[in-house]
Protein backbone atom coordinates (compact mmCIF):
# COMPACT_ATOMS: atom_id res chain seq x y z
CA UNK A 1 0.00 0.00 0.00
CA UNK A 2 3.08 2.34 1.15
CA UNK A 3 3.89 2.64 -3.11
CA UNK A 4 -0.03 3.97 -3.98
CA UNK A 5 0.21 6.05 -1.24
CA UNK A 6 3.42 8.03 -2.53
CA UNK A 7 1.43 7.69 -5.99
CA UNK A 8 -1.56 9.71 -4.93
CA UNK A 9 0.55 11.85 -2.78
CA UNK A 10 2.28 12.71 -5.90
CA UNK A 11 -0.67 12.83 -8.07
CA UNK A 12 -1.67 15.52 -5.76
CA UNK A 13 1.21 17.56 -6.06
CA UNK A 14 1.20 17.75 -9.78
CA UNK A 15 -3.16 18.76 -9.10
CA UNK A 16 -2.53 21.51 -6.86
CA UNK A 17 -0.31 22.99 -9.54
CA UNK A 18 -3.39 22.42 -11.99
CA UNK A 19 -5.38 23.84 -9.15
CA UNK A 20 -3.23 27.00 -9.84
CA UNK A 21 -4.23 27.65 -13.28
CA UNK A 22 -7.85 26.95 -12.24
CA UNK A 23 -7.47 29.78 -9.53
CA UNK A 24 -5.97 32.16 -11.92
CA UNK A 25 -8.38 31.62 -14.58
CA UNK A 26 -11.58 32.76 -11.87
CA UNK A 27 -9.63 35.40 -10.82
CA UNK A 28 -10.24 36.70 -14.64
CA UNK A 29 -13.57 35.98 -14.70
CA UNK A 30 -13.08 32.31 -16.46
CA UNK A 31 -14.77 28.86 -15.74
CA UNK A 32 -12.15 27.41 -13.18
CA UNK A 33 -10.32 24.61 -14.97
CA UNK A 34 -6.55 24.25 -15.21
CA UNK A 35 -4.13 21.71 -16.55
CA UNK A 36 -0.71 20.80 -16.18
CA UNK A 37 1.59 18.29 -18.19
CA UNK A 38 3.86 16.02 -16.01
CA UNK A 39 6.89 14.41 -17.71
CA UNK A 40 9.41 12.78 -15.03
CA UNK A 41 8.99 15.28 -12.12
CA UNK A 42 8.72 18.51 -14.31
CA UNK A 43 5.91 20.31 -15.61
CA UNK A 44 6.46 20.58 -19.17
CA UNK A 45 3.18 22.49 -20.23
CA UNK A 46 -0.01 23.94 -18.35
CA UNK A 47 -3.03 25.92 -19.47
CA UNK A 48 -6.06 27.50 -17.99
CA UNK A 49 -9.24 28.34 -19.36
CA UNK A 50 -10.25 31.12 -21.54
CA UNK A 51 -13.36 32.33 -23.54
CA UNK A 52 -15.59 31.36 -21.73
CA UNK A 53 -16.78 34.60 -20.62
CA UNK A 54 -16.91 37.48 -23.47
CA UNK A 55 -16.47 36.05 -26.93
CA UNK A 56 -16.87 32.31 -25.83
CA UNK A 57 -15.66 29.39 -27.28
CA UNK A 58 -15.38 25.80 -26.82
CA UNK A 59 -12.07 25.36 -27.97
CA UNK A 60 -9.98 27.07 -25.96
CA UNK A 61 -10.22 24.64 -23.09
CA UNK A 62 -6.71 23.90 -20.19
CA UNK A 63 -6.23 20.84 -21.74
CA UNK A 64 -5.98 21.89 -25.20
CA UNK A 65 -4.04 24.69 -24.25
CA UNK A 66 -1.43 22.96 -22.15
CA UNK A 67 -1.35 20.29 -24.87
CA UNK A 68 -0.49 23.09 -27.60
CA UNK A 69 2.28 24.35 -25.39
CA UNK A 70 4.34 21.18 -25.12
CA UNK A 71 3.89 20.46 -29.13
CA UNK A 72 4.62 23.90 -29.66
CA UNK A 73 8.14 23.45 -27.74
CA UNK A 74 8.68 20.71 -29.76
CA UNK A 75 10.29 18.47 -27.72
CA UNK A 76 12.22 15.09 -27.87
CA UNK A 77 9.22 13.40 -24.77
CA UNK A 78 7.23 11.24 -26.43
CA UNK A 79 3.60 11.92 -25.53
CA UNK A 80 2.76 8.66 -24.68
CA UNK A 81 5.10 9.06 -21.23
CA UNK A 82 3.18 12.31 -20.44
CA UNK A 83 0.40 12.64 -17.51
CA UNK A 84 -2.09 14.71 -17.69
CA UNK A 85 -3.14 16.71 -14.71
CA UNK A 86 -6.67 18.41 -15.42
CA UNK A 87 -8.98 20.08 -12.42
CA UNK A 88 -12.36 18.62 -13.89
CA UNK A 89 -12.72 15.54 -16.37
CA UNK A 90 -11.95 16.60 -20.02
CA UNK A 91 -14.62 16.60 -22.14
CA UNK A 92 -15.11 14.98 -25.35
CA UNK A 93 -12.57 17.22 -27.46
CA UNK A 94 -10.01 17.29 -24.94
CA UNK A 95 -10.39 13.53 -24.18
CA UNK A 96 -10.16 12.48 -28.17
CA UNK A 97 -7.62 15.28 -29.09
CA UNK A 98 -5.35 13.82 -25.91
CA UNK A 99 -5.16 10.42 -26.63
CA UNK A 100 -5.32 10.92 -30.49
CA UNK A 101 -1.93 13.05 -29.82
CA UNK A 102 -0.83 10.05 -27.64
CA UNK A 103 -1.51 10.84 -24.30
CA UNK A 104 -2.05 7.47 -22.15
CA UNK A 105 -2.65 8.68 -18.34
CA UNK A 106 -5.32 11.42 -17.20
CA UNK A 107 -5.66 12.56 -13.73
CA UNK A 108 -8.45 14.93 -12.56
CA UNK A 109 -10.14 16.40 -10.00
CA UNK A 110 -14.07 17.00 -10.34
CA UNK A 111 -16.01 14.96 -12.47
CA UNK A 112 -17.83 16.28 -15.06
CA UNK A 113 -21.43 14.73 -14.91
CA UNK A 114 -22.74 16.97 -18.05
CA UNK A 115 -20.28 17.02 -20.62
CA UNK A 116 -17.27 14.82 -19.18
CA UNK A 117 -16.06 12.37 -21.70
CA UNK A 118 -13.70 9.85 -20.52
CA UNK A 119 -16.48 7.49 -20.57
CA UNK A 120 -15.76 6.74 -24.35
CA UNK A 121 -16.19 3.52 -25.16
CA UNK A 122 -12.83 3.18 -26.90
CA UNK A 123 -13.39 -0.63 -27.60
CA UNK A 124 -16.51 -0.56 -29.54
CA UNK A 125 -14.82 1.95 -31.97
CA UNK A 126 -12.67 2.06 -35.20
CA UNK A 127 -9.45 -0.20 -34.71
CA UNK A 128 -7.25 2.89 -34.38
CA UNK A 129 -9.26 4.04 -30.68
CA UNK A 130 -10.05 0.59 -29.74
CA UNK A 131 -6.86 -0.72 -29.83
CA UNK A 132 -5.77 2.45 -27.07
CA UNK A 133 -5.33 2.05 -23.51
CA UNK A 134 -5.57 4.47 -20.93
CA UNK A 135 -5.40 4.85 -17.71
CA UNK A 136 -7.95 7.39 -15.72
CA UNK A 137 -7.31 8.51 -11.91
CA UNK A 138 -10.63 10.30 -11.28
CA UNK A 139 -11.44 12.45 -8.11
CA UNK A 140 -7.82 13.53 -6.98
CA UNK A 141 -8.29 16.54 -4.70
CA UNK A 142 -11.85 16.66 -6.03
CA UNK A 143 -12.83 18.73 -3.04
CA UNK A 144 -10.08 21.57 -3.75
CA UNK A 145 -11.94 21.51 -7.47
CA UNK A 146 -15.13 21.54 -6.15
CA UNK A 147 -14.92 24.73 -4.08
CA UNK A 148 -13.77 26.55 -7.34
CA UNK A 149 -16.45 25.71 -9.29
CA UNK A 150 -19.12 26.47 -6.45
CA UNK A 151 -17.60 29.97 -6.73
CA UNK A 152 -18.06 30.27 -10.32
CA UNK A 153 -21.69 28.98 -10.42
CA UNK A 154 -22.50 31.25 -6.82
CA UNK A 155 -21.55 34.63 -8.56
CA UNK A 156 -24.60 35.61 -11.17
CA UNK A 157 -21.75 37.56 -12.89
CA UNK A 158 -21.38 34.08 -14.81
CA UNK A 159 -23.82 33.28 -17.04
CA UNK A 160 -21.42 30.32 -18.76
CA UNK A 161 -23.37 27.21 -18.07
CA UNK A 162 -25.44 29.06 -15.58
CA UNK A 163 -28.46 26.99 -14.49
CA UNK A 164 -27.39 23.93 -16.45
CA UNK A 165 -26.96 20.12 -15.33
CA UNK A 166 -23.37 20.62 -14.75
CA UNK A 167 -24.43 23.56 -12.41
CA UNK A 168 -27.45 22.39 -10.38
CA UNK A 169 -25.24 19.32 -9.71
CA UNK A 170 -22.10 21.21 -8.30
CA UNK A 171 -24.63 23.42 -6.42
CA UNK A 172 -25.76 20.53 -4.34
CA UNK A 173 -22.48 19.10 -3.65
CA UNK A 174 -21.72 18.71 -0.29
CA UNK A 175 -18.11 20.11 1.39
CA UNK A 176 -16.86 17.65 3.81
CA UNK A 177 -14.31 18.75 6.56
CA UNK A 178 -10.62 18.44 5.35
CA UNK A 179 -8.91 16.08 7.37
CA UNK A 180 -5.49 17.92 7.97
CA UNK A 181 -2.54 15.73 6.38
CA UNK A 182 -0.18 18.38 5.55
ZN1 LIG B 1 -12.41 20.17 -22.90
Amino acid sequence: MKNGDVTLHGHECWMRLALAEAHAALALGEFPVGCVLVHEGKVIASGKRVHSSGRTNELDHAEMLALRGFLDAETVIATQEVTVYATMEPCLMCFSTLILNGIRKIVYAYEDVMGGGTNLPLSSLSPLYAAMEIEIVPAVLRQESLVLFQQFFRNPDNPYWKGSLLADYTLKQTLTPHPLTF
